[in-house]
């Protein structure tokens, strides 16, 4: 028997595939309350497991089997199956944040002593957190990046996992699960599924892949691969993509550019392996700050301009169309995500918790570990090496990244007749404008909320005086 989890899909399948050498699999799929409650949420995501569910028992009944749905606690909903199908092996993907990780420890618990063999298998990321760990000298995973990359690059998955046969069995499903049972009315903006995904991959490799290095920071100039809710879903495997992104980097008639543009691509894989890692082996990091020298460093819990963030009103126009963007899509451009997570950190002094779980009202993508990891990094206490926290000067980003307001004038309306210069730095001419045009009444775009230069440095001094020469 099989558990269908963040691994919604049938190929390249590494828990399925170990199950599948048991025998023909039955494929099962179990709405528990921690995935319940992350789905309700945010309405976009439950749509999108909704369909992607829809999609695997669809991809399931073509092979003549079907998937067998029940809501609640995994141990007993499995231990009554597994007795009515006869199953003594049951599997299912690990998960990576603390409480998958409880969740599973229990399920196996509750497995085995019902007499049961339970085949917990890593499939979410391409690399398992063990393999490369295995010659690292604690044994207990990567904390930088920077050697991890350097590992992780030479484990890269070379074979498809594997494929299954499925058992036929009478057993009633409850019904599908619906994205109105999590409360939400949203619907897919586009399909979700295996096949789906796939698709997907192939049209970014096919051109788009080839100018990521500059999508990856240019929200405006291209498509960066938007595979995060394939990834989180598990509709795709990550060793698929990466075996795909490598196939590609041996075209040999790709330019250093394009060539640089897949390593690019593949690093950002690579970091997300390294994220799962980190959190496997630091079932603290959604909470705690990883750095120990951070854990007494208090950050606010609220601020007089809290709200004008979450909402896209803070006044800086980079920062907000980002987050207007989040709030439309259930998505954020990668760089967006630095440089409006910075924004909260650094210029309003709020704690990345706070952050984290304001986006997670938002985004399909439902992956802890990753968001945790990177609020982590973003707010300086988590796996980073660097000296002083990296805080973006959300107005330089702009000119730099987004030289041309094409992408703040797609999501800053209020913004988008005004010429370059004043997008960009909404301070710019400011007073001229303000006489000539009915641009800031009450509706109108807002005066920057706070002054970055000041609050830069004055976050930089407390850390100073805190971090770098405690008392
Ligand atoms: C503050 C902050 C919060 C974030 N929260 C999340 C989150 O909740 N869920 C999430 O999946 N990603 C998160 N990311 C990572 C990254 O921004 C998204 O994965 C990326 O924007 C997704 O878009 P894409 O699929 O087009 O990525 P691409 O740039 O095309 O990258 C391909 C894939 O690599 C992985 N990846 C890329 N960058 C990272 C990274 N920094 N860390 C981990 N994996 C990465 C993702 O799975 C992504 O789909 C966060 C980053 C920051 C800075």
């Amino acid at each position: 028997m099989f558990a269908f989890s963040r691994d919604l899909r049938l190929s390249d399948h590494a828990g399925l595939a170990a199950a599948a050498r048991h025998g023909d699999v039955v494929p099962v799929h179990v709405v528990d309350p921690v995935s319940a409650a992350r789905l309700r949420r945010s309405p976009r995501r439950a749509a999108y497991y909704c369909a992607a569910v829809r999609a695997l028992d669809a991809d399931l009944r073509a092979r003549g089997s079907a998937l067998i749905v029940r809501r609640g606690n995994p141990g007993p909903a499995l231990r009554a199956l597994a007795r009515a199908t006869g199953a003594s092996v049951v599997g299912w993907s690990c998960g990576y944040d603390a409480k998958s990780i409880r969740r599973d420890r229990d399920l196996q618990s509750m497995l085995e002593e019902a007499g049961l063999r339970a085949l917990p298998v890593h499939d979410a990321p391409a690399v398992p957190p063990e393999d490369a760990a295995a010659s690292h000298r604690t044994g207990d995973g990567y904390r930088a990046f920077v050697p991890y990359h350097a590992r992780w690059r030479t484990l890269l998955p070379t074979a498809d996992a594997g494929t299954a046969a499925f058992a036929s069995v009478e057993i009633a499903s409850e019904p599908l699960p619906v994205p109105e049972e999590f409360g939400s009315q949203a619907s897919v903006a586009e399909p979700a599924g295996e096949a789906a995904a796939r698709a997907k991959l192939t049209a970014f490799l096919a051109a788009p892949a080839l100018q990521y290095g500059v999508a990856r920071n240019v929200p405006a100039a291209g498509d960066t691969s938007r595979l995060s809710e394939a990834l989180s879903f598990g509709t795709l495997a990550a060793r698929e993509v990466v075996r795909a992104a490598c196939e590609r980097a041996e075209d040999p008639f790709l330019l250093v550019e394009e060539r640089t543009s897949l390593k690019l691509y593949l690093r950002a894989l690579a970091q997300r392996d390294f994220f799962l890692q980190l959190a496997w082996y630091n079932e603290s990091l959604a909470e705690e700050p990883l750095q120990a020298k951070m854990r007494g460093f208090v950050f606010a819990r609220a601020h007089a301009h809290l709200d004008a963030w979450r909402s896209g009103r803070t006044g800086y126009p980079l920062v907000d169309a980002g987050i207007r963007e989040l709030r439309a899509t259930g998505w954020m451009h990668p760089r967006l995500r630095a440089i409006a997570a910075s924004f909260l950190c650094f210029d309003l002094g709020v704690d990345w918790r706070v952050g984290r779980d304001e986006w997670d009202h938002y985004l399909i993508e439902d992956d802890p570990a990753l968001a945790a990891g990177n609020w982590q990094w973003v707010a300086g206490v988590g796996a980073d090496l660097a000296a002083y926290p990296r805080i973006y000067n959300p107005l330089k980003q702009a000119r730099r990244f987004d030289p041309t307001a094409q992408y703040v004038r797609r999501w800053i309306p209020e913004l988008a007749a005004l010429p370059d210069a004043a997008v960009l730095d909404p301070l710019v001419g400011r007073h001229e404008r303000q006489l000539q045009l009915p641009l800031f009444g009450r509706a109108s775009y807002p005066a920057p909320v706070v002054d970055h230069e000041a609050e830069a440095r004055a976050f930089l001094a407390r850390y100073a005086r805190e971090v770098r020469t405690p008392a």
